[in-house]
Parts: C-alpha cells; sequence; structure tokens
C-alpha cells in the first residue's frame, strides 16, 4: 500500500550518493568516511552528507584519528 515517507530510510539525494561524510564534533567539522564497524567517535556522533545534509545512520570513521592542530 501506500506508506508514510517518514518511514523510509534516510536517503542522500545527491549523485552519486554520499559524496562526502561529515559529522561535528566538539563544534568542529571533521571529514568521515563510511568504515565496516562503528567506531568509538561513530557511536557518539552522527554523520551527515557534505552535499544535502542528510544524516548518516551507517557506520562510519574519521580520516584523521589522532587530529592535532598545527
Ligand atoms: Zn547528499
Amino acid at each position: 500500500m501506500t506508506g508514510h515517507p517518514e518511514t523510509a530510510p534516510p536517503t542522500c539525494t545527491c549523485l552519486p550518493p554520499w559524496p562526502a561524510l561529515a559529522t561535528i564534533i566538539e563544534g568542529t567539522t571533521h571529514p568521515v568516511v563510511p568504515s565496516p564497524a562503528h567506531t568509538h567517535a561513530s557511536a557518539l556522533y552522527l554523520a551527515h552528507c557534505t552535499g544535502c545534509g542528510t544524516a548518516y545512520t551507517g557506520s562510519w570513521k574519521r580520516l584523521t584519528p589522532s587530529f592535532r592542530a598545527a
């Protein structure tokens, strides 16, 4: 039958989908990439598509695990 749009999982509308992912940790945006398993960060924070802003519900990992500002 006709389902409600709210029941569908969030889908990226970019072409190609999920061109890039990012997460905001303590006010700073960090680039992230899909990961086969959840990390400590992905369990605490939610990543999103940098193109359309759709929340990425899958697991991800940060590109720079030990980020240090210059
Ligand atoms: Zn997108």
